[in-house]
């Protein structure tokens, strides 16, 4: 799994009863997400950087998060996937290039 971190762009923001997640504007066509019956809807529309894994060829990725900057983006997904152990940086470090310690 690679991270990726989009350029500022507009954000479909939508809401189930359960959970809320975004769709790129871009990507955002309403007849596959508005759902017979409604239970999704949309919630707005948000400016800022996305953030997600993903892995290359694979349809394997993890939801995107929406962040006001690169680095508020970068630094959720180490919170969240970082498996750094000891002296060596994971993988995901290692593309981040963060620094140890
Ligand atoms: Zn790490």
């Amino acid at each position: 799994m690679q991270p990726e971190i989009t350029r500022k762009i507009k954000w479909v923001e939508l809401e189930s009863p359960y959970e809320t997640w975004f769709v790129p504007q871009d990507d955002y066509n309403p007849a596959f997400w508005g759902e017979p019956g409604g239970t999704i809807k949309e919630a707005g529309i948000v400016e800022g950087y996305g953030a997600r894994l993903s892995a290359p060829g694979y349809m394997d990725c993890t939801e995107w998060g929406v962040f006001d900057t690169p680095e508020a983006a970068r630094e959720h997904l180490i919170e969240m996937y970082c498996e750094c152990c000891g002296d060596e940086p994971c993988e995901l470090c290692q593309i981040l290039n963060v620094e140890g310690g």
